[in-house]
C-alpha cells in the first residue's frame, strides 16, 4: 500500500479489464518516474474519447460520426454482412484483410448465465438491414465458445426462411476463446473456408 493519491491511482488502473494489481502499480510508477510522459495528452484523450466516440447507427461499430468509416465506404461489398459480437471483433477481422463486406455488431451473445437473451442483442436492427434484399450472404462470426455457438444457431434458424446464404467461419479457431485473440492468418483462413450454416 502507498500513501494517498498514489494508491488511489493504482486502484483506479486496477479496475480496468486485464490489468492486475502488479500491472496497475507498474503503470502508475511509469507515469511517476517518466518526466517525458505526457499526462495532459492522456487526460485529454480520455475525455475526448468519451465525448466524441459513439456507435455507428447502422452496424453498431465504434465511430466518431453517425455512420462508421466502413458503412460510409461505398467500395465495400454491400451484399455481404459479417455478424460479430463486439466492435473489437470488427478490428480483428479488418486486420486479416480477407473481408471487404459490411459488419453488424450484436453487442454480445446469448448467455443464460449472464441473463442475456436475443432481445438484448441488436437482432431487430440486423433483420431491418436484410429486409430490402440487397444482402445475399450473412456470415456468422460469433466467438468460438458455447455462447457464441448458441447465438449463431439462434440466428441461423431465424434466417432460414429468408433467401439469404448463411455461413459460419471454418473450424480451426481456438475453441473456447474469443475471435479477437485469434491470429490474423488463422482468422483469415477461417473466413476463406467458411461453410453453410443451414
Ligand atoms: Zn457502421
Amino acid at each position: 500500500m502507498y500513501d494517498g493519491i498514489v494508491q488511489e491511482l493504482i486502484d483506479e488502473f486496477g479496475r480496468l479489464p486485464g490489468v492486475g494489481p502488479k500491472s496497475a502499480q507498474r503503470i502508475t510508477f511509469h507515469i511517476l518516474q517518466t518526466p517525458s510522459f505526457d499526462v495532459s495528452r492522456l487526460a485529454e484523450l480520455l475525455a475526448e474519447v468519451r465525448n466524441r466516440v459513439r456507435f455507428c447507427e447502422i452496424c453498431g461499430n465504434v465511430s466518431e460520426q453517425e455512420r462508421c468509416a466502413i458503412c460510409r465506404d461505398a467500395r465495400r461489398n454491400q451484399t455481404i454482412i459479417c455478424v460479430v459480437e463486439d466492435a473489437k471483433d470488427v478490428a480483428a477481422i479488418e486486420r486479416t484483410r480477407e473481408f471487404r463486406g459490411l459488419y453488424h455488431v450484436l453487442g454480445g451473445s446469448i448467455s443464460p448465465i449472464a441473463n442475456r437473451g436475443p432481445d438484448d442483442l441488436r437482432i431487430t436492427e440486423l433483420m431491418g438491414r436484410l429486409a430490402d434484399g440487397t444482402v445475399q450472404e450473412v456470415i456468422l462470426a460469433t466467438n468460438p465458445n458455447l455462447e457464441g455457438e448458441a447465438t449463431a444457431t439462434y440466428l441461423s434458424r431465424l434466417l432460414t426462411s429468408m433467401s439469404i446464404q448463411v455461413t459460419r467461419l471454418a473450424s480451426g479457431l481456438p475453441v473456447g476463446g474469443d475471435l479477437e485473440y485469434a491470429d490474423e492468418v488463422t482468422l483469415g483462413r477461417a473466413f476463406e473456408g467458411r461453410r453453410s450454416a443451414i
